[in-house]
């Protein structure tokens, strides 16, 4: 787990766009417990929150060694995720958190360098909307995403 060398700020993208199971909150759907100043429960947020590793907080997807404020998730409109997996090693989720977001600007480049090497998620959000499941597309090396075709549907993300 790497450790966060920035702060969010203003930024509160994570607490609507990514589920939360122990709070039965589901993706896209903003968290009961976010208030104007943050985490209203930060102290004792759930698991799935403290372990959550946002890329840009964390520092790390430098494309030219130049991420700051415009790469933060709810300027740059993608929240970059990272989990370790079993079945395919490492696993980057780029989250989108405004419509087509991942498709285009330096999301799209570090979408791009990550899929050389890594199984990417790209989630976006579903027709459904607020509280819905959003949905989910693969790019990576060929034979990762055709195992992650196969076998990741019925996976929840998060
Ligand atoms: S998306 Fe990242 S920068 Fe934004 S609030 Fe969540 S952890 Fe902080
Ligand atoms: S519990 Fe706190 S950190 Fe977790 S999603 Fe809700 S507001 Fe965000």
């Amino acid at each position: 787990m790497s450790v966060a060398i920035r702060e969010c700020g203003s930024c509160s993208a994570c607490c609507t766009v990514i589920g939360v199971h122990e709070l039965e909150k589901g993706t896209y759907e903003t968290c009961e417990h976010l208030c104007e100043a943050g985490c209203g429960i930060y102290a004792e947020r759930p698991q799935s929150c403290r372990t959550f590793e946002c890329q840009w907080l964390r520092g790390a997807l430098e494309v030219d060694g130049s991420i700051d404020t415009e790469m933060r998730p709810d300027a740059s409109g993608v929240i970059f995720d990272y989990h370790p997996d079993t079945a395919f090693g490492e696993v980057f989720t780029a989250w989108e958190v405004e419509p087509g977001a991942s498709a285009s600007g330096r999301a799209r480049s570090i979408i791009k360098g990550l899929e050389e090497r890594f199984l990417v998620i790209i989630m976006t959000r579903g027709p459904e909307g607020e509280g819905g499941s959003g949905d989910r597309s693969f790019v990576g090396p060929p034979h990762l995403v055709a195992q992650a075709t196969d076998v990741m549907w019925s996976r929840p993300v998060r």
